[in-house]
């Protein structure tokens, strides 16, 4: 199929008609031919979002959440045919896209259509003056998403920014376009104005660039790595535009031995490779209270054995396709490194090679390795795929100095009885999202997003609403009150 970009309400090919492949990572097998967006793209999906504000930006705030939730339907009547692009393009379980991404791209809709409408109005007022904040649209903002949760991020933006009054140009990976371009005929179908929101493929070095670099952006919104997130904000810093940044991650673990042993084990598990480790969330580093480590590893590692790595198709597939030939080279050298740096490979630690099907496609075994210390490039770089650390801790205070040890602070998880030590170490712990006795509980409502370089702002809940809309406070002096 070749896919088309979306600019004001029509899918149109790119000016200089040129494309890349997009591979289906489980076959190895080309899928679709992605448009590679220029300037002159760029710039024609940012002019029909300045045309469009206007009118967008004053319909009442019923008038948005009504094509919002439109959208939400949309993408809920289409759940298997967009879960099924997902797998293609991603390598992700149909388990996974069914359960997880997609109905969560629903939910950003849904949710943003009823945030904005309780969105909080502040004033302050006193006899002599009130002062009243309005929150205004920005104008034109740009969201850009990676390929992990392609649908789920890439709507995790482009939601709250349309629900604020916001008009959008959105790139997302080039790795995984189909779902945006599945949302653009979405978008067509439901009769949202043209121009509000415009869906431009291509590369980073490209397409991204000049989506960023253009002055009419006022805002960025951007979930990816953090090397790209640093080069975005010094771009941003030129011209003064608003960014929120959600990058890497490195995430801690911590297994107190007073823990629900097997509660404990079996969710550290899913922690760890849920959607072949490839969520930004996903626990990376599994510090292990001495006293129970060989009987965590024991039960961990019979665990982890037991998760069945296949086609993503099958409902029985635990562990998919790695998302791209390029990560797959990245992670087993990741593993090679770790070899080199002394670990010992508990299991996994190889390629998978399947057959049929599934010969050509990028499959590593769910790896877990120990004897390697917190210090080494295994345990201090993101690896972004199935690939964990244990490595042991004697006591509370360690276990926090671990933790922290890492440029990162994006998540982490603290496993207790004891919910008095476990808040007390969530206090201590540099990360963003905390989860205790649990992972991956989400509230659309709260604050999400990473501390150190993990990234700057926060998404969710009012918070979104904040970063795509300018604080204006209008004082006025406080009119008498009735019969006085
Ligand atoms: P990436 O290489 O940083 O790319 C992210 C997005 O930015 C893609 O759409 C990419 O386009 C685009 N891009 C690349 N260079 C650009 C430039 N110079 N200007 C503008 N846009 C540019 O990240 P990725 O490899 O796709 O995703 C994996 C990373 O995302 C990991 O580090 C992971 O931790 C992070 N992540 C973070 C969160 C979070 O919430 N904190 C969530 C998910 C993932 P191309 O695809 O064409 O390169
Ligand atoms: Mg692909």
């Amino acid at each position: 199929m070749q896919l088309l970009n979306y600019i004001n309400g029509q899918l149109v090919a790119p000016q200089s008609n040129t494309y890349l492949d997009s591979v289906n990572p489980a076959t190895g097998l080309k899928i679709n031919d992605v448009p590679i967006s220029n300037e002159a793209d760029v710039e024609a999906a940012i002019n029909a979002a300045q045309n469009a504000f206007e009118n967008w930006s004053s319909l009442t705030i019923q008038q948005r959440s009504i094509y919002l939730t439109a959208i939400a339907n949309e993408i809920e009547n289409s759940i298997q045919q967009l879960a099924l692009a997902e797998v293609q393009d991603n390598g992700k379980t149909i388990t996974q896209a069914t359960s997880v991404d997609i109905p969560r791209a629903a939910e950003n809709f849904k949710f943003f259509a009823q945030a904005i409408l309780e969105f909080p109005e502040e004033s302050y007022t006193t006899e002599k003056f009130t002062n009243q904040v309005l929150r205004q649209p920005l104008g034109v903002v740009a969201c850009i998403s990676p390929w992990n949760l392609p649908l789920y991020l890439f709507t995790w933006k482009i939601a709250p920014a349309l629900a604020a009054g916001n008009c959008v140009v959105a790139k997302p990976s080039e790795v995984t376009p189909l779902t945006a371009f599945l949302l653009s005929k979405i978008c067509i179908k439901i009769g949202l104005p043209a121009g509000v929101l415009n869906i431009v493929h291509g590369n980073g070095s490209v397409t991204g660039n000049a989506l960023i670099t253009n002055t009419a952006i006022k805002a960025i919104s951007f979930t990816g790595s953090t090397t790209v997130g640093k080069h975005i904000a010094q771009i941003a810093a030129q011209h003064l535009k608003k960014v929120s940044l959600e990058l890497g991650g490195k995430n801690p673990a911590i297994v107190f031995e007073d823990c629900d042993f097997d509660k404990t084990v079996s969710e550290l598990v899913r922690a760890s490779f849920s959607n072949q480790g490839e969520i930004c969330l996903c626990s990376s580093k599994l510090f292990i209270q001495k006293s129970i480590y060989e009987k965590f590893k024991i039960a961990f590692v019979q665990k982890v054995k037991q998760l069945k790595v296949g086609n993503p198709l099958h409902k029985e597939t635990n562990v998919g396709a790695i998302v791209s030939e390029v990560h797959f080279n990245k992670i087993i050298n990741c593993i090679a490194i770790a070899k080199q740096e002394g670990a010992t490979i508990l299991c996994g630690g190889t390629a998978v090679q399947l057959n049929g099907y599934n010969k050509n496609g990028f499959f590593i075994a769910p790896t877990v390795l120990e004897n390697l210390p917190n210090n080494c490039i295994t345990n201090q770089e993101e690896i972004f795929g199935p690939v964990i650390t244990l490595m042991p801790f004697e006591n509370e205070e360690e276990a926090v100095h671990l933790a922290n040890e890492n440029q990162y602070g994006l998540s982490a998880t603290i496993w207790s009885n004891d919910i008095e030590k476990a808040n007390r170490v969530a206090a201590k712990i540099d990360a963003g999202v905390i989860w205790i006795n649990c992972w991956l509980i989400r509230d659309l409502r709260t604050p999400f997003g990473g501390m150190k370089n993990s990234g700057i702002g926060r998404e969710g809940g009012n918070e979104a609403l904040r970063f795509f809309t300018e604080a204006k406070n209008v004082a006025s002096p406080t009119p008498p009150k009735e019969g006085l």
